[in-house]
């Protein structure tokens, strides 16, 4: 009885080598693979994956785009081939084309009832995904581009478990706070697979009222730029928001080449080239056949380091700012602290302390409480504050910020 167990594990062991050996051969000849990641839904991940795989194909490149979004699949009805099936082979599955130069796979290919829930668990998501991967005949591309469902769950994991040479991770976000606490799960999350984070695109990004032309800012502006300084990621540009978006992906006709002569296609355009040029050119297809060092993964990550300022009492951060003993200073670097100083301010008199913090090298504060003019001169000063932190040590608390688990309350001091 154990020898046939063990013989049945043997072989399954074989078997995923196997699945393994052929996907890698599969990906080998792919130059570029990046993920488009969001911590919520609807801040407009599959728009911005299908419209960067378009702006590619219409620069001349082989592109992919690969949908793993199970239970959501979109971008079939983004692209008007919603009613299309793919061709089956004995072992292989042909991805629908479009144009000359853009194969698409996705789940909403495969259901025949449109409306009909998925329910997978992690383990037969990720069977899934590695039949898009391994399965499917990309043939050689220049780019694939992997639409992710939002969040951090099985389907991102599963490719970045299966690919580990992927070049890295787009992550989309709106700019209002709730989406921002959440991306930053999406930023800790590449961190955790050790997948670079090729930048955050702030999208949803101001209206442009179509009466009076002035800009209207729905979700405030700014947000995904802030919080991309502060993981330290790259922040590749805004996107507005546009009704003539959703006008095109209803009528699954792609926005970019589209209304090409937009102020909103223009901005996709400016977004795109930014991370094209961060990353270069698509490499031979051979440096994709092993790992990456890790010093070229993490000079991807590098980039100016942030300083946070924290106020303190008895080594604490201090609930009311006006009451500080001195403050900490924690520079962080990659995402990690690198070092904690303790400085005395000078006395606390209107506009002196934003311009010594700013003279420390401080960009960002953590605070308890502290006045809405407080807050305005220290942005003047190119530092930004967070405020709601609860009474912790500065250590403990940047390291929860890092990791996207520092939760803030109320203002307790607005005045
Ligand atoms: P996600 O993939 O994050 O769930 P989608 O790409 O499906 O989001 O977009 C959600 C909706 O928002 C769609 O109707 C899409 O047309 C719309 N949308 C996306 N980006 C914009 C934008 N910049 N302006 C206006 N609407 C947008």
């Amino acid at each position: 009885m154990n020898a046939k167990v063990d013989q049945q594990t043997q072989d399954f062991k074989k078997q995923q080598e196997l699945d393994q050996e052929a996907l890698n051969q599969r990906m080998g000849k792919i130059k570029q693979k990046i993920m488009v990641l969001s911590g919520k839904g609807g801040v407009g991940k599959s728009t911005v994956a299908a419209n960067l795989a378009i702006t590619l194909a219409q620069d001349g490149h082989q592109v992919g785009l690969l949908d793993v979004d199970i239970h959501g699949p979109s971008i079939p009805k983004l692209l008007g081939i919603e009613d299309q099936v793919p061709r089956m082979g004995q072992e292989t599955i042909y991805p629908i084309e479009v144009a000359t130069n853009i194969k698409v796979m996705s789940m909403g290919f495969l259901l025949r009832d449109k409306d009909m829930a998925v329910i997978w668990r992690g383990p037969l998501k990720m069977g899934a995904i590695k039949q898009f991967l391994k399965d499917v005949e990309w043939g050689e591309l220049d780019y694939l581009i992997i639409d992710s469902p939002p969040g951090t769950g099985d389907e991102p994991l599963s490719v970045a478990q299966l690919i580990p040479n992927l070049d890295g991770a787009i992550v989309v976000t709106s700019p209002q706070d709730l989406s921002i606490i959440d991306v930053r799960k999406s930023i800790t999350f590449c961190r955790q697979v050790k997948m670079p984070v090729l930048g955050v695109i702030e999208n949803m990004s101001g209206l442009i009222c179509p009466h009076c032309g002035k800009e209207i800012e729905v979700f405030k502006k700014g947000g995904g730029q802030r919080m991309a300084m502060e993981m330290n990621v790259p922040f590749l540009g805004m996107i507005p928001m546009d009704p003539q978006v959703v006008e095109a992906s209803d009528k699954g006709v792609p926005f970019v080449s589209e209304y090409s002569e937009t102020e909103t296609a223009r901005a996709f355009e400016g977004v795109i080239r930014t991370l094209l040029a961060g990353m270069g050119e698509p490499k031979n297809k051979e440096s994709f056949s092993a790992n990456k060092p890790e010093a070229e993964v993490s000079q991807k990550r590098d980039g100016a380091t942030i300083k946070i300022a924290i106020p303190l009492a008895q080594g604490k951060l201090a609930m009311h700012f006006g009451h500080c003993e001195q403050f900490a200073l924690v520079e962080v670097a990659d995402g990690r602290i690198v070092q904690t100083t303790l400085a005395n301010p000078p006395a606390h008199e209107p506009g002196v302390l934003p311009k010594w913090l700013h003279e420390q090298g401080a960009n960002m504060i953590i605070a308890g409480g502290m006045g809405q003019r407080a807050q305005g001169h220290f942005e003047e000063h190119g530092i930004h504050v967070l405020i709601g932190a609860p009474s912790l040590t500065p250590d403990e608390l940047v390291g929860k910020y890092l990791d996207g688990t520092l939760e803030t309350g109320d203002n307790i001091c607005d005045h």
